[in-house]
């Protein structure tokens, strides 16, 4: 099963989250390893942001880099919103021109991102990693397309009316296994067949 989103662990079917300023380094140290890169929020900084984002484009050909991001926008952090949506921008950019997935990071900003979805109608999957919105919220992201990914902690009551087609599930920060992560689902939602 693909972990697809994960800052701790290694292998085959993970893919290991990496900002453009690391790739050089953990791409010297794991050669064979998937990767999504991208800049998160957190870690925009206005006076190198664009040398960064022109690194990102720079690595995005490799065909070890599987997903862009995590990218996002967060209300609850420091780094003024224009700043994030400037970066998320380019990111969905590379994303479409590449066709390769966005893994989006989203706190307390899911009304500018439905409407920056519908703008942008991408032909590439949009997937909110580390999902635990409730049901109304998960109802109205799926309407408009999203796809989630299930981390250790998930709303159950999310999980129940999630169809499977649109699930990825991670270990993101987690010790816990993708197998552990999974089970933990079923537990809930019965055997989906990923
Ligand atoms: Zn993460």
């Amino acid at each position: 099963m693909l972990d697809v989103h994960s800052h701790k662990k290694f292998g085959e079917n993970v893919v290991h989250n990496v900002s453009p300023k690391e790739w050089q380094e953990f791409a010297n140290k794991h050669p064979q390893q998937l990767v999504s890169i991208g800049i998160h929020p957190w870690h925009i900084e206005q006076r190198s942001l664009e040398e960064e984002l022109a690194l990102l484009s720079s690595i995005i050909e490799n065909e070890l880099v599987f997903a862009i991001g995590e990218t996002g926008l967060d209300k609850r952090c420091n780094v003024p919103l224009n700043l994030q949506m400037q970066s998320l921008n380019f990111h969905i950019q590379l994303s479409e021109k590449h066709q390769k997935p966005l893994i989006l990071h989203c706190v307390r900003a899911y009304n500018e991102l439905q409407l920056l979805k519908r703008k942008v109608s991408p032909s590439q999957r949009w997937i909110i990693h580390g999902f635990r919105g409730n049901p109304f919220l998960a109802k109205q992201l799926m309407k408009e397309g999203f796809y989630f990914s299930i981390g250790w902690s998930f709303n159950p009551e999310t999980i129940k009316i999630l169809p499977k087609e649109l699930l990825y599930f991670e270990t993101d920060e987690s010790d816990a296994t993708i197998e552990q992560v999974y089970e933990k689902v079923i537990s809930i939602k019965g055997n989906i067949n990923i």
